[in-house]
């Protein structure tokens, strides 16, 4: 037994028998009501109906014929990668779920103690926590997850301006407005809203760095010699207080230039550097460093990210933009 719908969308009228148990769509037509939808930019999934017996000579399919009844009843706009909103039905009903939504940005961390994640069950701020609240609050969500292009050490300081994408779990809202957020000695730039595959652009970019790094004073002799160094390779074995975290592995980078000074110095840097191992050379698993070179103990007292090449982000904004 077919519903007459049906029965017209499968060229069957006049040959099967007509009634409201139908055998493909289990009476979904009028279990559809799609009235209270937070937005309309939405992806419909449509699963679990068996046509099977019926495709002698179909003009279309339930699947396709349920999406152009719902986009012309409630001026549905479609969106399979990016959408507010996901429609799921199947023969059980119709279930509606908010997407999630990303936001594009850049933190700049003017105050150290402050790691970049939120740690469970510990007192301690985050940069994830205090741009977090703020931003999830603005669009009704119930949870974020910061997903941020690499990370400073928790009493560094970055006044280079991180990228990273901020992923609001079941918001209310879907229209993100540029904002400037000043919280608990974080600041930070929300450009606005980007397509999800922008999450991994940002997360797994890798960028060359500039530095600014505080250290006993310096003589003239060895400025010298620290200006001097010009793409040099650098072997870092895993430092040891990351060795836990970490693959325990040889890496090469290349430090492009030093600007030395009385008492600070400005390093760039490839992207993954360990700077303060560069220093102080963490006992012979980073080489040469920078005791090595001026054959003196040398530590990087304070360490400030100072600018980060991600230009390209920019560009890619302008394409990945919502
Ligand atoms: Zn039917």
């Amino acid at each position: 037994m077919l519903c007459r719908k049906c029965a017209e969308i499968y060229n069957l009228e006049g040959l099967v028998s007509i009634g409201d148990r139908c055998d493909i769509c289990k009476g979904i037509w009028d279990r559809i009501d799609l009235s209270e939808l937070p937005s309309r930019r939405v992806s419909i999934r449509i699963s679990g109906f068996d046509d099977s017996k019926y495709l002698l000579q179909p003009k279309t399919t339930l699947n396709r014929a349920i999406k152009d009844l719902l986009k012309q009843r409630y001026g549905l706009e479609i969106d399979n990668t990016d959408p507010d909103v996901y429609i799921d039905i199947s023969p059980d009903g119709v279930e509606i779920s908010r997407a999630e939504l990303f936001v594009f940005g850049r933190y700049w961390k003017l105050r150290n103690y402050v790691s970049q994640k939120r740690w469970r069950g510990k007192n301690i701020s985050s940069v994830e926590e205090s741009i977090g609240k703020v931003v999830a609050e603005r669009y009704g969500a119930r949870d974020y997850k910061m997903h941020a292009s690499g990370r400073e050490d928790i009493d560094a300081f970055n006044i280079g301006g991180r990228p990273f994408v901020l992923e609001l779990i079941e918001p209310q809202h879907f229209q993100v407005s540029p904002e400037l957020i000043n919280t608990n000695g974080i600041t930070a730039i929300i450009y606005g809203r980007v397509r999800r595959v922008f999450r991994s652009l940002v997360s797994d970019s890798h960028f060359d760095k500039g530095y600014l790094c505080t250290h006993r004073e310096l003589d003239d002799a060895e400025i010298v010699r620290l200006n001097d160094i010009r793409n040099i390779k650098v072997s870092q074995y895993t430092p040891r207080r990351v060795e836990r975290r970490r693959v325990l592995k040889t890496r090469y980078r290349k430090i492009y230039s030093i600007r030395a000074f009385r008492n600070f110095s400005y390093i760039y840097a490839e992207a993954g550097t360990y700077i303060k191992e560069f220093f102080h050379g963490d006992g012979g698993r980073t080489r040469p460093s920078v005791s090595e070179i001026l054959n003196k103990n040398t530590e990087c007292l304070s360490l400030t990210v100072s600018r980060i090449y991600d230009r390209f982000l920019d560009i890619a904004y302008r394409r990945y933009r919502l």
